[in-house]
């Protein structure tokens, strides 16, 4: 039987990165889908402003919205500071079972916890079952009409406070229309686009980052 996609970019990790070497993760993971197989990853372009977001908001306590093979996962877990940890959500276990063994490659398997599960069901338990007061900083990049709707889960669970910076992945394309109105038209926001290219292709994507400024 063919193996899928996420199992050959395991593969190819398994064959050209080092374990225990997270960047070595990353570049074999960027090199096989700029080369061979297109990949729904953030990527390398736009991975260079999430690394750069992540560093700037040095964060304790991160939630990211799918996980798929683990690529970002491992792009945000390897500038956390001691101590701090992603939780990162994946609804298919498919997807979950790769990315674990990605994430336990690259040697970050403390700083991650994976949770499968769908995120509208998995957001009002944080509190509870991950002892999380707030998150300092969310990565959304699930289904795009995900990311409004679980915005205000978020909100009203109070898992975002004042200085929670929400950066959300593929706002041109696909595109989230209205998860950007609602950012960019919010007081409560501080909202900045960044602009790039879509993963692996010369087309504008960018990431959104929003300044959550309290209420
Ligand atoms: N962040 C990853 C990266 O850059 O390497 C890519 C994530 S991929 C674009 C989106 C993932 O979100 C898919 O694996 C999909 O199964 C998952 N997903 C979509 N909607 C979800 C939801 N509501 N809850 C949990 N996972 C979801
Ligand atoms: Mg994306």
């Amino acid at each position: 039987t063919r193996t899928s996609r996420p199992q050959r970019i395991l593969k190819a990790v398994q064959r050209k990165a080092t374990v225990g070497d997270p960047q070595s993760v990353i570049t074999a993971i960027d090199h096989f889908c700029r080369h061979r197989e297109w990949a729904m990853n953030v990527g390398d372009e736009k991975g260079s402003i999430l690394d750069s977001v992540v560093s700037e908001v040095s964060p304790v306590t991160v939630l990211e919205l799918g996980t798929y093979c683990g690529y970002s996962t491992v792009r945000i877990a390897r500038l956390l500071p001691p101590g701090a940890c992603v939780i990162t959500l994946e609804f298919n276990p498919d997807y979950a079972a790769i990315a674990r063994q990605v994430i336990k490659w690259s040697g970050l398997e403390d700083k991650v916890q994976l949770v499968e599960g769908a995120s509208g069901d998995w957001i009002p338990w944080m509190k509870e079952h991950f002892g999380v007061q707030a998150f300092d900083l969310v990565f959304l990049d699930h289904w795009k009409e995900r990311y409004l709707p679980d915005t205000k889960l978020l909100e009203e669970c109070g898992l975002i406070q004042k200085g929670t910076v929400l950066l959300a992945d593929n706002v041109i394309c696909p595109g989230t229309p209205d998860y950007l109105e609602y950012v960019r038209n919010s007081p409560r926001y501080n909202s900045h686009y960044y602009r790039s290219h879509l993963e692996y292709t010369k087309a504008e994507d960018g990431l959104e980052k929003s300044v959550f400024l309290g209420y």
